[in-house]
């Protein structure tokens, strides 16, 4: 599945322009990647997590936070994106299932750029 997913998103002119930047990957050197994961599990709970997220759309910046550029380039920055591209409706809460779906594919892309 998340194998499955990446495959897709490389395929994508816009998801796949997006990378780490110099910054981003200090950043995961000086706090590690568990932490990173707990902020991972802490956005998608607060920007996709509930019914109609505030500011939908444009709830996830372009920049500062490694996870918030692998929310772009996985196309889990909005409800919009995950309905398009993963079938998860718009009009409910996430399941537990799916956040730790998000998770573990932005974790195994922020993995893959790291290296
Ligand atoms: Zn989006």
């Amino acid at each position: 599945m998340i194998e499955e997913s990446l495959n897709r998103l490389s395929k994508s002119t816009f998801r796949s322009s997006f990378h780490l930047r110099n910054y981003m990957i200090r950043y995961i050197d000086e706090k590690g990647m568990d932490v990173v994961r707990s902020h991972a599990v802490d956005f998608v709970n607060q920007k996709l997590g509930v019914y109609n997220p505030n500011k939908d759309g444009k709830q996830t910046p372009m920049k500062n936070h490694p996870v918030f550029i692998a929310m772009h380039a996985c196309a889990c920055c909005c409800r919009g994106c995950l309905e398009k591209w993963y079938h998860i409706p718009k009009e409910r809460d996430l399941t537990q299932e799916e956040k730790e779906f998000i998770v573990n594919l932005l974790m195994t892309w922020i993995k893959r750029e790291y290296k």
